[in-house]
C-alpha cells in the first residue's frame, strides 16, 4: 500500500524519469545519514523508507500555483457554510465534556477550537491522506524550494515514529505534511501536541482529545488572551483614512474617537488592544482584531484563513455571520452550491469527474468555457453568475 507507485512510469516520459529516480536515490541515501546524526535509528529510517518512491503528482501540485488569488467571499462561502455550522453545532454537543476540560486546562474557547477543526478537517475527514514520509522526502529532494524546510519535517516525521507516538501507517496528510484531525506540521507536533486523554501518547490521528487540546495549547501559546474574543465587524465612517491593519493595534477608546462603531450603528464594546483589518480593501466589511484573531493567524498565515475561524466561532455562538457587503457582484459558493454546480455543468454535457464539491482542473476547464460563452473573462473560478447561469 505504501508508496508503490506505478503511475510513476506512465506520468513521465523515460528520459525525465531516470534522473528523477536516480537523483531521488542519492538523495535519500543523504536524508538518512541525516537522519542518523541526528539520533534517528537505521531501523525507524528503513522501515518507514522502505519502497518509497518519489510521488511526482506532488511535484506538479507544488508548481501548479493557482491562477488566481481566491478572494476572501470565495474562502468564507466554503469554509463557514450553514453545513459547517451545524456539523460544528453537533460536535460541541458530542464532545462537551473534552472541551470543558479543554477550556478549563488552556483557557481558549470551545467554540474556537471546533471553528479550527472544521475548516482543517471538516471535523475529522482525514482517512485518506499521503504518507507523509513519501511525499516530504519527494519535496526535501525534487521539489522545486523550501527543500531544508521539507527535510526538517521528514526528520521531525521520523522522530514521532520512533518515540512510539504514532504508527508510520497512520502519519498520512497533506503533500506538504500537514496531519491529523487539525493538519499539525510534524516540527509543531513535536513542540506542542499534548496528551490529553491520558494513554501516554500524543496522537493526533485516532485520539480527538489528543488533537483538540493539542490545537487549544498552539492557540495559547501564540498569545492567546483568556476570556478575550477574536474582535467583532465594525463601521468604518464615509471617508476614513486613519490607520488600519492587524498591525497597528490601539485601545477602543481610540477607535470609538476615529468614529468607529459596531456594524449595528452602536458604541464599541471594550476589547484588548485592536486593530482595523478591512480584508477586501476600503469598500468592504471591516473588523477590529485582537491578539486572539492573530493567535489563528499563527495557526495558518492568512488573513482570511483567520477570519474564516474567527466568523465561524462566532456562528457557532449563535451570532451571525459577516453582514457588510463584499466589494463584488459575483459572489462566493458554498460546498453544497458547489456540488450543485458540477451537476448543473455534467447535464450541459460537461466531463468534470464525480460532483463532490471539490472543484478541481476539469471543473475549472469547464467553468472557463461557461464564462467564454457568457462573455465574462475566462478564471475557472465557481461564483454566483456562472452558477445562476447554468440554473
Ligand atoms: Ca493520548
Amino acid at each position: 500500500m505504501r508508496a508503490r507507485f506505478p503511475a510513476f512510469i506512465t506520468l513521465v516520459a523515460g528520459l525525465a524519469c531516470q534522473p528523477a529516480q536516480a537523483d531521488f536515490r542519492s538523495c535519500v541515501a543523504g536524508l538518512r545519514s541525516h537522519a542518523l546524526a541526528q539520533g534517528i535509528s537505521a531501523g525507524t529510517f528503513d522501515s518507514a523508507m522502505q519502497g518509497v518512491e518519489p510521488d511526482l503528482k506532488i511535484l506538479e501540485l507544488m508548481n501548479n500555483q493557482p491562477e488566481f488569488k481566491t478572494p476572501v467571499w470565495d474562502y468564507l462561502a466554503t469554509l463557514v457554510d450553514e453545513q459547517k455550522v451545524a456539523d460544528g453545532k453537533a460536535m460541541l454537543a458530542k464532545h462537551a465534556g473534552t472541551l470543558a476540560r479543554i477550556e478549563q486546562a488552556y483557557g481558549v474557547d470551545r467554540h474556537t477550537v471546533v471553528a479550527v477543526w472544521g475548516v482543517e478537517s471538516d471535523f475529522g475527514q482525514i482517512a485518506s491522506g499521503r504518507y507523509l514520509p513519501q511525499a516530504l522526502s519527494t519535496v526535501a529532494c525534487l521539489g522545486s524550494r523550501r527543500q531544508e524546510f521539507f527535510r526538517k519535517e521528514l526528520m521531525a516525521t521520523l522522530k514521532i515514529i520512533q518515540r512510539g507516538d504514532l504508527a508510520a501507517e497512520k502519519l498520512r496528510g497533506s503533500w506538504a505534511g500537514a496531519f491529523g484531525h487539525t493538519q499539525f506540521m510534524p516540527t509543531t507536533y513535536l513542540s506542542l501536541a499534548v496528551d490529553f486523554d491520558g494513554d501516554g501518547r500524543r496522537d493526533l490521528v485516532d485520539s480527538i482529545p489528543d488533537a483538540l487540546a493539542s490545537t487549544a495549547n498552539y492557540l495559547k501559546k501564540s498569545g492567546w488572551i483568556s476570556g478575550a474574543s477574536w474582535g467583532y465587524e465594525v463601521r468604518v465612517p464615509q471617508g476614513y483614512s486613519g490607520p488600519t491593519g492587524r498591525g497597528g493595534k490601539q485601545s477602543t477608546e481610540s477607535w470609538a474617537g476615529r468614529g468607529i462603531t459596531r456594524i449595528d450603528g452602536s458604541a464599541l464594546v471594550s476589547l484588548p488592544p485592536a486593530g482595523l483589518l478591512m480584508p477586501a480593501g476600503r469598500n468592504g466589511p471591516a473588523f477590529l482584531v485582537t491578539k486572539n484573531f492573530d493567535a489563528a493567524y499563527a495557526y495558518n498565515a492568512a488573513e482570511s484563513y483567520a477570519l474564516a475561524i474567527s466568523v465561524l466561532s462566532d456562528r457557532l455562538k449563535g451570532r451571525p455571520g459577516v453582514r457588510g457587503a463584499w466589494p463584488t457582484d459575483d459572489r462566493g459558493l458554498s460546498r453544497a452550491e458547489r456540488k450543485t454546480l458540477q451537476e448543473r455543468l455534467i447535464a450541459r454535457g460537461y466531463d468534470v469527474g464525480k460532483p463532490d464539491g471539490a472543484i478541481g482542473a476539469l471543473t475549472r476547464a469547464a467553468i472557463k468555457d461557461v464564462e467564454a460563452r457568457l462573455g465574462l473573462p475566462q478564471t475557472g473560478r465557481p461564483g454566483g453568475k456562472v452558477f445562476d447561469a447554468l440554473r
